[in-house]
């Protein structure tokens, strides 16, 4: 039974990047009661499925109790004595490029930010990325390449403002529940507000829609760039005015033109493709919303830049009511990537670069030892592993062998690697059969820290348990362990406070040489005290008093100003790639979220509640399809592909197109028997981002 610390808590839900606020408080000796934070601005109170089920995970079963050692339990110290001597060694005899963390976006920003300072600033190397990199890394290359900084340029309260709401390839309603929610809520409010849904699937959103495009996989970017060049030829671009704030429309336009022709074969009528195009011209303000549709693509950095570049084309970007709004998966991707830990940034939306304000971070950390390339971005890292360049791997909160594609290679890389260290706070799944030395970690309920929401929006995760048994804070374990690798002097943090007055007082380090301006600044926090940072109020970068202001209704880009050094923000390019034909006996796999689960279950299969609507996965696929196949409702086929093959029921339904079948990412060896769906997933990744495309894996059906 959980035992209370407080009589009531207030904390941020665990799961996704929707962020809401909870209430956590005690029901009787022996429950804890969990609601919605009315208060909180991402839910106003409200509470999804997931949420409101919290409670019913709060259990110890399966938790990590003590270190342990090649099976035996160990003291703290020896562990991390163990763990720090191995990493010496092994910086010492392979190079500093031979160690590497994997992390994830359900760490905390405080954990996060002591990972990525050790790595990049004290062991001296840019190997450390994030399981975020499989699900908004395209994202963060789109609005890179296109604003100078990984900045999303919307919130909430621009969706709720909208007149069009654009949902291109977003679950919403199943993803970021909460937000649907209030989408509807508007919707019902003002029905003349429009919704489109850009999906090959009918996906709980098309409920609300007002056009639903079931485009073909790989379409969207073939779509966006037909809309460019619709806002052309029917003069909606104010040239003169574009020119002022950004630079590229004419190679953009160019390019987009290059790609009319395929708007044929993309799956939409002319009909649909007239409607989509004037409700976007015809409108004043209009949202995109874009998801894990727009970044798991080989192409997902460029799909990202077409929805952006309609936006800059046609004024409708830093507006109450108008943008391109990335979501993020996870309840803290975006802390991450304020923290700088995705290989290719080096930490507080420092680049690697900006040479005049790396010098500053390597003064400010007190280092000469900061890594000065990019490290290897998760896919290729696990290559590296596997190719034996890479001989020590900390996996930090990450189930890798569930979650990235072709998990044979990756249970390979990990069987190969000298050292494995995962700190976990579960005592078994599927990746920590191959850990030389586990570390337990505290979980939600007993962790202390801040985290960030889609909207930009940081707000505190706070303790309402004892930590179990001897689980520790994961900034505690890297914090230790730095001392113990030989930097005391810069690790010694007394709690997360400390550390989140540090990344706060980072956020505000200027140079006169520094290339660019940095959005990202929350400095003001940076004298907090104790009882502030325990008090903390959800807050939205930036801060009201930076330069940049960022109100619910004023946009981030002051006065049209981006983050390029010319101050410019930049259309790009981009067009359509060939991709080969469907073979006859092939099928396109696509693969994302239930509703009401959480990626690998670890904590959301503890919720008899949750379990109870879905058992087991299913392969959704169209009637013709099973009817050529002779399948029926609740057949039992085979999956497969040259990487590996499944058993799996099938669920016979009009909502899939033919010839694409989808398949949930919940379920492996540890809780199904049968291995994850991403085991047929090749590790084929966007170029630019690194991120992998999980919507278009092929495989053939057999039925048995
Ligand atoms: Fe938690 Fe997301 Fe549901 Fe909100 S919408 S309660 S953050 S899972």
């Amino acid at each position: 039974n959980p035992q209370l610390n407080k009589e009531k808590v207030k904390t941020t839900c665990p799961y996704c990047g929707v962020g809401c606020g909870v209430v956590v408080s005690k029901k009787d000796q022996a429950h804890v009661d969990i609601q919605g934070d009315k208060q909180h601005p991402a839910n106003l109170g409200s509470l999804c499925i997931k949420g409101k089920n919290l409670a019913e995970t709060l259990d110890n079963n399966n938790r990590l109790k003590t270190p342990v050692i090649n099976g035996e339990p160990q003291s703290w110290s020896r562990a991390l004595d163990y763990v720090a001597s191995k990493f010496n060694q092994t910086i010492e005899q392979e190079g500093k490029d031979a160690i590497a963390f994997y992390v994830s976006g359900q760490l905390l920003t405080e954990d996060y930010y002591v990972a990525n300072k050790l790595m990049k600033g004290f062991i001296g190397s840019g190997n450390i990325d994030t399981n975020s990199r499989l699900c908004m890394s395209s994202a963060v290359a789109a609005h890179k390449r296109a604003f100078g900084e990984d900045i999303v340029p919307t919130s909430y309260a621009d969706l709720l403002n909208a007149e069009v709401v654009i949902l291109a390839g977003s679950n919403l309603a199943w993803c970021h529940p909460i937000l649907f929610r209030r989408l509807r809520e508007e919707k019902q409010r003002r029905p003349e507000l429009k919704i489109i849904v850009i999906d090959p699937r009918v996906t709980a959103c098309v409920e609300l829609a007002d056009l639903h495009l079931k485009i073909k996989p790989q379409g969207d970017l073939i779509l966006f760039n037909g809309l460019l060049t619709y806002l052309t030829e029917q003069g909606y671009i104010d040239f003169e005015q574009v020119s002022h704030t950004t630079s590229g429309l004419i190679e953009a336009l160019a390019s987009a033109k290059l790609d009319n022709e395929k708007l044929a074969d993309i799956g939409l009528s002319q009909q649909q493709l007239q409607a989509f195009f004037q409700y976007f011209t015809q409108h004043d303000k209009v949202v995109t919303v874009f998801s894990q549709g727009i970044n798991q693509a080989s192409q997902g950095s460029d799909q990202g830049n077409a929805i952006i570049n309609c936006h800059l084309a046609s004024n409708k970007i830093g507006r109450l009511g108008c943008g391109p709004f990335s979501m993020t998966g996870q309840p803290n991707a975006m802390g991450g990537r304020e923290v700088g830990a995705l290989a290719n940034t080096l930490a507080s939306h420092i680049e690697f670069d900006d040479n005049a304000m790396a010098a500053e971070l390597a003064k400010f950390w007190q280092t000469e030892n900061l890594a000065t390339e990019a490290g290897l971005k998760a896919v290729e890292l696990f290559e590296a592993i596997e190719q034996g360049k890479v001989k020590a791997l900390w996996i930090m909160a990450t189930n890798p062998v569930v979650s990235l594609p072709d998990h044979h290679k990756v249970k390979q890389a990990l069987k190969k690697c000298p050292l494995v260290v995962v700190s976990d706070c579960v005592a078994s799944n599927d990746t920590l059969e191959f850990a030389d030395v586990i570390l337990p970690a505290q979980t939600w309920g007993e962790k202390s820290g801040t985290v960030t929401n889609s909207e930009r929006r940081i707000s505190r995760q706070r303790p309402f348990l004892q930590p179990f048994a001897q689980a520790k804070a994961d900034w505690w374990i890297i914090s230790e362990l730095a001392k113990r690798m030989g930097f005391a002097k810069q690790f010694n943090y007394q709690s997360a406070k400390d550390i989140f007055v540090e990344h706060a007082a980072l956020s505000g380090i200027s140079s006169s040489k520094a290339t660019r301006a940095r959005a990202f600044n929350i400095s003001a926090y940076q004298n907090l005290t104790e009882q502030q940072y325990q008090q903390w109020l959800p807050m939205q970068w930036p801060q009201a008093n930076a330069k940049q202001i960022r109100l619910s209704d004023q946009s981030i880009f002051s006065q049209q100003h981006y983050f390029h050094q010319d101050g410019k923000a930049r259309f790009i390019a981009v067009q359509a790639e060939a991709t080969d034909a469907l073979l006859d006996d092939e099928f396109i796999l696509n693969t994302g979220r239930n509703r009401d689960q959480w990626h690998t279950q670890t904590r959301s299969g503890k919720s008899a509640t949750l379990t109870n609507r879905h058992a087991e996965p299913e392969l959704s696929i169209h009637p013709n399809d099973a009817k050529a196949l002779q399948i029926h409702q609740g057949s039992i086929i085979l999956v497969e592909n040259s990487l590996g093959k499944l058993l799996v029921r099938v669920k016979i339904t009009a909502q899939q197109r033919a010839k694409e079948v989808f398949m949930p990412i919940h379920w492996s060896y540890s809780n199904n028997n049968q291995g994850s769906v991403s085991q047929l997933v090749v590790a084929k990744v966007d170029r630019i981002s690194g991120q992998p495309a999980f919507k278009h894996a092929r495989v053939k059906l057999t039925p048995v």
